[in-house]
């Protein structure tokens, strides 16, 4: 079965990374949208929350599950057997970081190929950043994520 793993932190879920995990479930037979525990790094969302807001905004795509990872991502990718990485691409300012890190993933997994999506021309400014900063600020993050994602928000900001 051909499965992709398109990997994140969806800090929060935003309407771009569901645009990619749209199209890109439409060419796969299996997705998985792997959200990466980071131990170091303080999260904005939970990562159970991040985990449960992703699944329920899948919730029309059959073929989408959404996991959770600790560690490299290329491990976890071999544990699924999966060979396929998607990512998206918003600017020219994503494409040096992706690089770097697709270099290092190519030379630790040769076998792991990394796809990459570049974004609706509506989503190129979308950030989980900016989502993070406008709602800290006390603006309304409803036009850059779903409604459940924006209640969640809302509840973390009290
Ligand atoms: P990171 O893994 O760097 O924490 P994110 O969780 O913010 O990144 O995003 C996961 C993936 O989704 C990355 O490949 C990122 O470039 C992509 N992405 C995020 N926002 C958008 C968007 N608005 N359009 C297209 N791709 C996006």
């Amino acid at each position: 079965m051909r499965t992709a793993i398109y990997p994140g932190s969806f800090d929060p879920p935003t309407y771009g990374h569901l645009d990619i995990i749209e199209r890109a479930a439409g060419q796969f037979e299996r997705l998985v949208v792997a959200i990466g525990v980071n131990t170091s790094k303080n999260p904005f969302l939970p990562v159970e929350d991040r985990c449960s807001l992703l699944t329920e905004c899948t919730g029309h795509l059959a073929n989408v599950e959404v996991m959770t990872f600790h560690g490299l991502l290329v491990d976890f990718a071999r544990s699924l057997d999966c060979r396929v990485l998607v990512r998206g691409l918003r600017a020219v300012s994503d494409f040096e970081y992706e690089f770097r890190v697709t270099m290092a993933n190519r030379r630790m997994a040769p076998d792991i190929e990394t796809l990459f999506l570049i974004t609706r021309d509506e989503y190129s400014f979308l950030a989980s950043s900016v989502v993070r900063e406008v709602s800290r600020l006390g603006g309304d993050p409803s036009p850059f994520v779903p409604p459940s994602v924006a209640q969640k928000i809302a509840e973390r900001l009290k």
